[in-house]
């Protein structure tokens, strides 16, 4: 097993442009810190302007090339890199953990769900299909084929480091295009290990290129307004969603736009209860909280409110936290110092409205940004913790009293991600099926991600999907002939 010092130091800590590892013309260098400890774990090159330039003049002149490799050989290129990343999953997880702070487990989850895409785009590249055949009139014959769009930027967050990147660039790979990928300041080395594994694997010059960077912004702006760029595909909050959308208008950029959540998890009063409970705990804790897909509200029938809080408050009692890196840890550190007063303000709005504090309800002193696994019932309406993604570990109960009043509070709020319901009543479970403004349903299980599945939004949760047979016309353009009937 390599140690921490050892992997850390197999990290590359340069900009990835043109097949090549280039220092930073800023000269400046970005501090990533392990936040269960505060210690900087590794200072990498931080990119600026001339850099994104250079990022985009690579991904631009490799397009052309790319775009006709036969698909075979990019479905190749993806399979190695998967077989690869198994070969490596450890060092993946460990990496991981140190920057991000999950538990070693869910990073070791990760790994797997983020190879997936891997996997699974390797098999969709060579899967691409057009169609021939008449007009309406007969008069001509119409053909149908699909091309890679061409350079893309690719802007991943910080929570799942693997598997957003994975989930972009294995689509984007498939279909043929060329990519430029910008990780999150705050967890940037996964992207950079996961770079390296591609030129291993030997991905042709300038087809990736990798920015690290501070100044998101800066970076981005020149890469968006260059006419070459073809794509956008971003992960990461609402707020930010919005400004790229508008940076993107004037170009009328092709834009994928996976985007914050506030997820309902509703429990009837049918619900086999010890499932729900399971559930949730999934739902709500993996990743400490810190997932898009985290179940937000926990909305339950009054008649069961009271037992399904009991019940959840004794197995969050049971959690272990700690540095993720240590064994039996189920909760890791948030990922900085503002996530933790973010929680704090909603936990202390909460109980200032009137709901009860079951267990936690407070930050963790000492060294690392932890926050006691918490649950809060009894949340009154109008609270912020019910308007706001929390991405903490905060289990935040209220109540229905109908099947229509649970739906009408689900479907209270600006984000459609994903929903959870659980209920044993088919008929019920159908009309939840279209009553409920949700890119994603969990029926009767907390966790729905998956590569063979759409993932993605509805209102302001985003556009696009990714994964599933969607995620690769994410990157494809489709392209209409006509020629005449060639027997008339
Ligand atoms: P974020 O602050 O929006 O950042 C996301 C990415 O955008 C990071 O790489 C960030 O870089 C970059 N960025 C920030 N401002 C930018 C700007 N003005 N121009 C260009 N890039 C910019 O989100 P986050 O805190 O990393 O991630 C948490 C959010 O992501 C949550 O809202 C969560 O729900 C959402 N999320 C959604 C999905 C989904 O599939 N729908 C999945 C995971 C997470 P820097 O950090 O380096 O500034």
């Amino acid at each position: 097993m390599i140690s921490e010092a050892e992997l850390l130091a197999a990290v590359p800590n340069q900009l990835f442009i043109g097949g090549r590892w280039v220092e930073s013309s800023s000269g400046r260098r970005l501090d990533v810190h392990d936040p269960a400890t505060g210690a900087v774990i590794k200072s990498i090159a931080d990119a600026n302007e001339a850099d994104a330039s250079r990022a985009m003049d690579a991904a631009a002149n490799a397009q052309a090339e790319w775009g006709r490799t036969a698909p075979r050989s990019r479905s190749d290129l993806l399979r190695s890199a998967f077989d690869l990343l198994h070969e490596r999953a450890e060092e993946f997880a460990l990496l991981m953990t140190l920057e991000m702070g999950k538990p070693l487990d869910a990073s070791r989850g990760e790994v797997v769900y983020g190879g997936e895409f891997l996997r699974w785009f390797s098999e969709e590249a060579v899967r691409v299909a057009g169609r021939y055949g008449s007009n309406q009139e007969g008069t001509g014959r119409m053909l149908v084929t699909q091309l890679p769009v061409g350079p893309c930027y690719l802007i991943t967050p910080w929570n799942f480091p693997l598997a957003m990147a994975t989930r972009k660039v294995a689509p984007a790979l498939a279909a043929g295009c060329t990519v430029i990928l910008k990780p999150a300041a705050l967890t940037p080395l996964t992207t950079l290990y996961f770079a390296k594994l591609l030129g291993e694997v030997g991905l042709p010059v300038g087809v990736l290129n990798v920015l690290t960077t501070s100044a998101s912004a800066d970076v981005s702006a020149p890469i968006i307004a260059d006419p070459r760029l073809r794509k956008l595909s971003f992960t990461g909050s609402t707020a930010v969603g919005r400004q790229l959308l508008a940076q993107a208008a004037p170009s009328v950029l092709r834009t994928s736009m996976e985007l914050g959540g506030n997820a309902p998890f509703l429990v009837f009063e049918d619900a086999d209860l010890d499932r729900a409970v399971d559930a949730a705990m999934i739902a709500k804790f993996r990743n400490i909280g810190q997932a898009c897909t985290a179940a937000n509200r926990f909305i339950v029938h009054e008649s069961v409110a009271e037992q399904f809080a009991q019940r959840v408050t004794e197995k969050v009692q049971a959690f272990r936290v700690g540095r993720g890196t240590e064994a039996g840890v189920d909760i890791g550190p948030l990922i900085n110092e503002d996530a933790v007063l973010k929680v704090e303000s909603l936990v202390d709005d909460a109980v200032a409205r009137g709901a009860s504090v079951l267990t936690g309800g407070a930050r963790i002193a000492g060294a690392g940004t932890f926050y006691e696994p918490t649950v809060v019932t009894e949340v009154a309406a109008g609270s912020d913790i019910l308007a706001t993604e929390i991405f903490g570990p905060v289990l935040s109960i209220s109540t229905f009293s109908d099947e229509a009043d649970a739906v009408a509070k689900a479907n209270d709020t600006d984000f459609g991600l994903v929903s959870y319901a659980f209920t044993q009543d088919l008929a019920r479970a159908q009309r939840l099926v279209e009553s409920l403004q949700t890119g994603m349903l969990g029926l009767n299980v907390g966790v729905v991600s998956n590569a063979a599945a759409p993932f993605g939004g509805v209102k302001q949760s985003g556009l696009g999907r990714e994964g599933g047979l969607e995620g690769i016309r994410e990157y494809l353009d489709t392209k209409y002939v006509l020629t005449p009937n060639p027997f008339a």
